[in-house]
């Protein structure tokens, strides 16, 4: 009998200001990988971060030859430096991680077992969240019931980024050109077999939060405008409605002309006025997000700059990728 060799396996994640817990963290994903016996390569990805992360990264790559570190030009932004890390790996099975050690990496045995029983994707799922705030429980339970109303593919409840794939779900998630990304929603909407993997998410190791909430409103609106179109619906509902509304008080106003009593409601017409008002601005801030995104994607620039790769790897999706420089730390 022919024993398979294990596949191999690129773990990658975006850091942004992460200095202080990365040493931990390329400890524990290594020892894990080792433990599972899998040939790895780990993708750190520098999105622009203004504390040592990039110095760290460095020392890490000239320590260990199965770490690859990529400098991005400046801060794109969690999903974008995400993409960055996804287009140049080579693993035939690729896990997602949070540099912050918030997704335990010791999952990753029961996530490779997953795989081996058939799964192309194996999504980590919130059972419980430790260490955050009640604002931010309060705001991600209310985005995930929101998405999952609007949206027309399922995107599974308490889950982020923390998956394993596979090459073939990655092939398709790569061939997906959009500039403003919600990548566990792309995920979900490619399909195939996707097992969830329930588990306990630990509060940071060290740091704070890199999303703050203007990212969030941000993130929310991305996946709100990149899963659903159903916003421009509600405006148009929305209009129906106002103007229905005018009518009829146009018919009032007639009625009451008719009738001799003469209006003196000031206030009544200020408050319809406000209210016409702020809907017609609501409705063309609606349509001015889907707008916008049409215009970003219009101007096909690319996702991401690369400043510099110290590594080996440059997988098969960088042929687009503009590499200023490529170091081979080895
Ligand atoms: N991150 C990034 N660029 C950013 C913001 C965040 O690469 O502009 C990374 C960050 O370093 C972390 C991951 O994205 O590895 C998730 O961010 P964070 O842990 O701050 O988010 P939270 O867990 O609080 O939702
Ligand atoms: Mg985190």
């Amino acid at each position: 009998m022919k024993i398979k060799p294990a596949p191999y396996l690129s773990v990658v994640a975006p850091c942004f200001n992460e200095a202080e817990g990365l040493n931990e963290f390329h400890s524990r994903v290594s020892s894990i990988c080792k433990q599972v016996g899998v040939p790895h390569e780990i993708i750190l990805v520098n999105d622009g971060s203004r504390d040592d992360t990039w110095e760290v990264m460095r020392r890490l790559a000239a320590e260990d030859s199965a770490v690859v570190v990529v400098n991005l030009a400046r801060n794109h932004g969690h999903q974008l430096a995400l993409t960055a890390g996804l287009s140049l790996c080579r693993g035939e099975r690729i896990l997602i991680l949070d540099a912050d050690l918030q997704d335990p990496p010791e999952l990753l045995p029961e996530m490779m077992q997953r795989m081996n029983d058939g799964a192309d994707v194996v999504y980590g799922q919130r059972r419980r969240r430790e260490g955050e705030t009640f604002f931010k429980l309060a705001t991600a339970s209310l985005f995930y019931r929101i998405i999952s109303r609007l949206s027309e593919v399922s995107i599974p409840r308490d889950t982020g980024d923390f998956r394993l794939m596979s090459r073939r779900t990655l092939d398709r998630l790569m061939a997906m050109p959009e500039q403003h990304r919600f990548i566990r929603g792309m995920i979900s909407w490619i399909g195939g077999k996707q097992v969830p993997l329930l588990y306990d998410r630990a509060p940071r190791a060290v740091g704070e939060t890199k999303y703050p909430v203007r990212k969030m409103i941000r993130f929310a609106i991305d996946a709100v405008t990149g899963f659903s179109t159903r916003p421009l619906k509600i405006a148009s509902s929305l209009g129906l409605a106002v103007s229905a509304f005018g009518f009829l008080t146009f018919l009032y106003a007639i009625v009451g002309w008719l009738g001799g009593s003469t209006i003196a409601g000031w206030a009544s017409v200020m408050a319809s006025v406000g209210l016409i008002g702020g809907v017609q601005l609501m409705v063309l801030g609606i349509m001015g997000e889907y707008l916008g995104r049409m215009y970003d994607q219009c101007k096909g620039r690319p996702l991401f700059l690369i400043d510099e790769v110290i590594g080996t790897s440059v997988g098969t999706h960088a042929e687009n990728v503009e590499l200023a420089s490529l170091t081979d730390a080895a």
